[in-house]
């Protein structure tokens, strides 16, 4: 069996814009590191017909297929029915499925209508795969060489049953596959363009890599494989480490927030937010890391000018001078959070989320970022494109980055933002 998978995503929420289909990333992500690919992703409405002639297309073209979805109690899920009559076979009830249904509605102290037991359906001669976080099996399917895999909807059981039965299934039954490893820079502070400018500048890479470029708002993922020439993607990234130096803020994939939360534990040293336009997503993505009660403080949302001024004590004469987007703001935000809630540093961010609200001198995109400690303030000045998530991403992520640069000591300057006023 080749190392190819495809995906069929069914429901009709994935087309009418109401569910955003993780599927296809969660599956592609899984497989790419066992050094599998996701060739295609097909996303169908729950319409039997159209989960039919889905899978007919990706059996023509590869050995294993994965459906997911539609194995629910409601009248809507028509997977295992659509699936049984494209192979001419019978839906059957799964008794050990069955059982272990009855059981955890019993404990949950609920029913167990018809609705309930259609959940224990499959297609006649498929394997079950128990299902540990929710009551629909998974199931595979043989049928003239090819597999199928029909996985439940539901974000977390698709993940639960994939990592359970599809993953380790797949891992045995793989030939020829190819070398999976693969190293990854990630980098913050430059651009697309920069980056190629200093590879091209040092001959860097070897053509017998292959390299990749994903970037994000505020951050850029460079990865190395090993191309069909062989190649080394460890010692590519650790010159191409060399070559951007601090701008580099992970070899591992880790996020901004988890870097700079072991940066912060290492030193011992806290941190608090103060923002505006941010509106507390700066302080959302410090507290999404498990355990970053140990350095993070807290933090202020001070979106209107009385806020800033009362309780962060910001002159009333300097928000009149200055404007409340500006460096000087920042830079008492970030100073007088940190002094107030008692930590080693403050970030404080103030800017035009946009896209309304501009002005010929201070226009929609204009961000100033700064990061005080004991015996300093430093101050950044952005002017970022696009809507009002992006200009606030690119908020979140310099801000991030400001003190992440401090932390280890990084002394050149990213390449957006200007040293303020
Ligand atoms: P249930 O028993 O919950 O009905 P199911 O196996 O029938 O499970 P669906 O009805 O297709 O699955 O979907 C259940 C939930 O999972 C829905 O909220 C749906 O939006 C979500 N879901 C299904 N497929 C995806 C997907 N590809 N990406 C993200 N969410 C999904
Ligand atoms: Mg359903």
């Amino acid at each position: 069996m080749k190392p190819v998978v495809e995906l069929v995503s069914t429901g009709s929420e994935l087309l009418n814009g109401r569910s955003l289909n993780r599927h296809a990333q969660m599956l592609g992500a899984r497989l790419d590191r066992m050094g599998f690919a996701l060739a295609r992703d097909t996303t169908v409405p729950d319409n039997l017909e159209a989960i039919q002639e889905a899978l007919r297309a990706a059996l023509g073209r590869v050995d294993v297929v994965i459906v997911s979805g539609g194995l629910g109690p409601t009248s809507d899920d028509i997977t295992p029915e659509a699936a049984a009559g494209f192979f001419g076979r019978a839906v059957v009830t799964d008794p050990a499925s069955l059982a272990a249904l009855r059981k955890r509605y019993d404990r949950l102290g609920r029913p167990v209508t018809p609705a309930a037991e259609r959940q224990a359906r499959i297609v006649d001669s498929a394997a079950a795969l128990s299902n540990p976080v929710g009551v629909a099996p998974g199931e595979r399917l043989e049928v003239g060489g090819k597999t199928v895999f029909i996985l439940p909807g539901p974000p977390a059981e698709f993940v639960a049953v994939l990592e359970r039965h599809v993953l380790p299934w797949l891992d045995a039954a793989a030939t020829d596959r190819p070398r999976s490893d693969r190293q990854s820079l990630m980098v913050c502070g430059l651009g697309e363009s920069d980056i190629v400018a200093l590879f091209d500048k040092a001959g860097f890479p070897p053509p017998e890599l292959e390299v990749a470029y994903c970037a994000g708002p505020g951050r850029i993922e460079v990865r190395f494989g090993a191309g069909a020439r062989g190649g080394d993607p460890e010692s590519a990234a650790r010159e191409a480490g060399r070559l951007l130096g601090g701008h580099v803020y992970s070899v591992e994939r880790e996020e901004m927030e988890e870097v700079i939360g072991k940066l912060l534990i290492r030193g011992k040293t806290t941190l608090s937010t103060a923002e505006s336009c941010t509106g507390g997503l700066l302080g959302g993505r410090i507290t999404s890391v498990s355990g970053s009660s140990v350095y993070y403080r807290g933090g202020l949302i001070a979106y209107a000018n009385d806020i800033k001024a009362t309780r962060l004590g910001i002159p009333l004469e300097i928000l009149e001078r200055d404007g409340a987007v500006s460096s000087a703001v920042a830079g008492r935000m970030a100073s007088a959070v940190r002094e107030r809630f008692g930590s080693d540093f403050g970030l404080g961010i103030t800017g035009i989320a946009g896209p309304d609200g501009g002005t010929p001198e201070k226009p929609a995109g204009l961000v100033f970022i700064a990061l005080a400690g004991e015996k300093f303030v430093r101050m950044r000045k952005y002017r970022f494109g696009g809507d009002r998530d992006r200009v606030r991403e690119w908020s979140v992520r310099m801000a991030l980055d400001l003190l992440r640069r401090h932390l280890q000591g990084v002394t050149e300057p990213d390449a957006f933002g200007t040293d303020g006023p």
